[in-house]
């Protein structure tokens, strides 16, 4: 089915370009495409090819991008940064979309922050900041960010519930969980409910649930994958910070999410956690709260910074709750607000990466562990510190 300068795709392989958000264009003959847009009339998949060729509106961070002009904007940065920047993806997604990432690596020998967005489909605000962090990252000037980008290397997924995304974008704006049927009746998987640590001691049963829990841990693809992914290509142990982009309660959260019980390296957590809220706050004067997951918000298990922190040890692991509009509209932040949020993203940041090596370069900081808790809990600022132990010190 070939002709000069004319490549037939059969549905299949057309479906999967979608999906992949491969640049299309008028590759099929006339009465080929007339055919196929009649089979794709009977089982309705009509938004997967719309009769005027879809239009990608290049990021500039005035709207929210979909999951195709991500994936293009990644594909022009990996082009024209290719000294730095990596592509990688960890495999398919229930409904056959790749889940595509970004390594950014300005020096080698550097330790990694893992950065994980967009778990949750309606959390549009988590995609948008996070390539706009991104591309601040390769882009800006200031000294400061210089530093900050190439101080670690940078693993991030801007959007791991693809097909969830998709979905929120093309047909439900609130949906969340993923787009596997979870029994005949229901649909999807709360995918940060499906990671594998003490998974089944507070899990959610109902398949109906807006936060299932799948009928058993790394049930999920996506998240199966995405931890073969870390497993397999990134040297265990390098990774000393890792990030889960939600929102939108406007918090930084540190373990533990299935109990109150602090973890053992809680002030360390605490401390870091402080120097992001803290470095975000004077830009918009944005207060985050900080504190562990099962004291700000609630108690559950299978969420992926829990399973980070305790499966894979690394030392900094956090759910950052990106602001939301409040109720009854807690994820429809206005797009006016992507800027703003991203900007505090890259403070935040900056402030965090700053604490750990501020942690590294003192051996022994002086002071209780009580009066740094309550003052950490509080994100209060203060001078006073606790002795830390030699496995928290080592972080970048
Ligand atoms: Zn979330």
């Amino acid at each position: 089915m070939e002709s000069k300068g004319i490549i037939a795709g059969t549905f299949e392989s057309e479906l999967q370009r979608a999906k992949d958000c491969k640049p299309g264009g008028d590759i099929m003959p006339k009465k080929e495409k007339r055919l196929l847009f009649t089979r794709q009339f009977l089982l309705d998949r009509r938004s997967l090819f719309p009769k005027k060729l879809p239009t990608y509106r290049i990021l500039d961070w005035s709207f929210y991008p979909t999951l195709c002009e991500i994936y293009m904007w990644m594909d022009s940065i990996i082009k024209n940064s290719a000294r730095v920047v990596t592509g990688f993806d960890i495999g398919r997604s229930y409904e056959g979309r790749l889940i595509r990432g970004l390594k950014l690596s300005f020096k080698p020998g550097r330790k990694t922050i893992f950065i994980e967005s967009n778990i949750h489909a309606r959390e549009w605000i988590t995609s948008a900041a996070c390539t706009y962090l991104i591309m601040e990252l390769l882009y800006s000037r200031d000294p400061d960010v210089r530093e900050l980008a190439e101080s670690v290397d940078w693993w991030i997924i801007p959007v791991l519930n693809v097909d969830g995304f998709v979905y929120s974008h093309e047909k439900e704006r609130l949906w969340r969980k993923s787009r596997r049927p979870a029994d005949p009746h229901c649909m999807g998987i709360d995918l940060n409910r499906n990671f594998n640590f003490k998974w089944s001691l507070r899990r959610c049963a109902d398949p109906c649930s807006n936060v299932y829990s799948g009928p058993y841990p790394e049930s999920e693809p996506e998240v199966k994958q995405l931890v073969e992914f870390i497993n397999n290509n990134i040297p265990e142990g390098s990774i000393k910070i890792y990030v889960a982009l939600h929102s939108a309660a406007q918090a930084v959260l540190v373990p533990w999410t299935h109990t109150k019980v602090p973890p053992q390296s809680y002030a360390t957590l605490m401390y870091v956690a402080k120097a992001f809220v803290e470095a975000l706050y004077p830009r918009y004067h944005t207060k985050y709260r900080c504190g562990s997951s099962a004291n700000i918000l609630k108690m559950f298990t299978g969420g992926s910074k829990d399973w980070a922190y305790a499966v894979k040890h690394v030392p900094i692991a956090f759910t950052i709750e990106l602001p939301g509009r409040g109720s009854p509209k807690r994820f429809e932040l206005p797009e006016t607000m992507i800027t703003h949020v991203g900007a505090e993203l890259l403070d935040g940041f900056r402030g965090m990466i700053k604490a750990v090596k501020l942690l590294e370069s003192q051996a022994v900081v002086t002071g209780t562990f009580t009066s740094e808790l309550l003052r950490a809990k509080d994100c209060k600022a203060g001078g006073n510190a606790i002795s830390y132990t030699k496995r928290s010190l080592i972080l970048l």
